[in-house]
């Protein structure tokens, strides 16, 4: 199914889709797959969409954007996905950090934003701990009050580019006697502050995205690093982290499209009655994402609460996985190659790997099934 832009919409998306177009490298869709890897292309991307205001179309010129309304950035973005826009390198940045700063930053905090956008400095999210993933609140990583501000112990896990970030958007726990939430507090911190160890961990897949341990031994920060109120980091978490809640089904719907794409293709080449009632049905999976990723828009657009956030995540990433999966059934074997003559330059198996990773970041399938239950279904716990 295609919905398309209509109005206003329409005549801003033809505007965007005609920069990204003449941004983009004549050779760009016969290369996607290698320039799918290349981070220096797409810190280009980052940087040129900055500056012709198509990066955040929603926000004002200064920040990377046009200032539209809620509406048209959507279409912008999903037609960006549809185009095969290169990936953010370092998509917390804008994602999480940068409104983390607009909305609780002081003015000296909110002078990063610009560049967090542009992908000038790179930043990342000092969240899960060892023992405290799904289960954030229960996060040990300590801030401890002292005269020359905050002293910070504890070890965070998975997170992604810490060795290349400039900063990290911490979280803490600032009240030991207070075990949950309530004794949270988001910190900026400078990734060069003595006491601070980050080692990467080795992961399988494409390679574009560094996981890294960060170790955290008497770093000091001053008061100032703090972001929002003493131990009112739980609300900066969570707003920020709500902020980019279209682009990840969005995302997805864009890979169940592309894994459609090439398992059909195969398909046509070695027909399969079975695979090819699969695909029909993956095809509503997809109608399915994106006609309720548009109720989600709607009910903002009309003050109703968005009760679809949870059911994307889940659904898209599942889908995701399971779209991929069909592709590589539907081209044999050889689905599994990378490298040179590998069927479509490997992108059926790096998307496999990579959709892994969707059903576990953003919060597991696991807890978006709870979450569905709990609050919107209203099951006991
Ligand atoms: C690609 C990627 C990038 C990431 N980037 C970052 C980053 O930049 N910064 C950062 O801080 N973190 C990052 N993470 C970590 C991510 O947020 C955590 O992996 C995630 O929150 C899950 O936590 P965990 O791995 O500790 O698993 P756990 O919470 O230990 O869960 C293990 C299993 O138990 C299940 N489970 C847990 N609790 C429940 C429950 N209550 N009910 C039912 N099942 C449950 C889970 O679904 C899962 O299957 C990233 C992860 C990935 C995959």
């Amino acid at each position: 199914m295609k919905l398309e832009p209509q109005g206003t919409d329409a005549a801003v998306c033809e505007q965007a889709n005609a920069w990204l177009k003449s941004w983009l490298p004549p050779d760009y869709y016969d290369r996607t797959g290698e320039y799918r890897l290349d981070l220096d292309f797409r810190s280009a991307y980052q940087a040129a969409a900055f500056d012709a205001g198509w990066l955040m179309p929603g926000w004002g010129p200064e920040l990377g954007g046009h200032s539209l309304e809620e509406e048209s950035e959507l279409w912008i973005k999903l037609n960006f996905a549809r185009l095969s826009a290169p990936k953010l390198p370092n998509v917390q940045g804008p994602g999480v950090a940068a409104p983390a700063l607009i909305k609780f930053g002081d003015e000296s905090q909110r002078s990063h934003v610009r560049s967090v956008v542009r992908g000038d400095t790179w930043w990342c999210l000092g969240m899960s701990e060892p023992q405290a993933g799904s289960d954030l609140a229960s996060m040990r990583t300590t801030a401890q009050s002292v005269d020359e501000g905050f002293l910070i112990n504890g070890q965070k896990v998975w997170t992604s580019h810490a060795r290349d970030s400039s900063h990290c958007l911490l979280f803490a726990r600032t009240d030991r006697l207070e075990t949950r939430h309530r004794g949270i507090t988001a910190f900026v911190v400078p990734m060069d502050t003595p006491g601070i160890t980050v080692r990467a961990i080795k992961k399988i897949g494409a390679g574009d995205e560094e996981f890294c341990e960060v170790f955290f031994d008497d770093a000091l920060v001053p008061q100032g690093a703090m972001l929002g109120p003493l131990n009112g980091g739980w609300k900066v978490a969570m707003e920020s982290l709500s902020f980019e809640r279209d682009m990840i089904w969005i995302m997805n719907l864009v890979e169940i499209e592309r894994a459609l794409d090439l398992g059909s293709r195969s398909l046509a080449e070695r027909p399969d009655a079975a695979l090819a009632v699969e695909l029909e049905r993956l095809l509503a999976d997809a109608d399915s994402v994106w006609l309720t990723g548009l109720r989600g828009l709607g009910h903002r657009l009309t003050g109703r609460p968005d009760t679809e956030t949870p059911i994307l995540k889940l659904y898209s990433t599942e889908a995701a996985q399971r779209a991929f999966d069909f592709a590589a059934r539907a081209t044999g074997d050889s689905a599994a190659l990378l490298g040179a003559g590998a069927p479509f330059e490997g992108e059926i198996v790096l998307g496999e790997i990579e959709g892994l990773g969707a059903t576990i970041y953003g919060g597991t399938s696991e807890v978006q099934r709870n979450i569905i239950g709990e609050k919107l279904l209203g099951l006991p716990r």
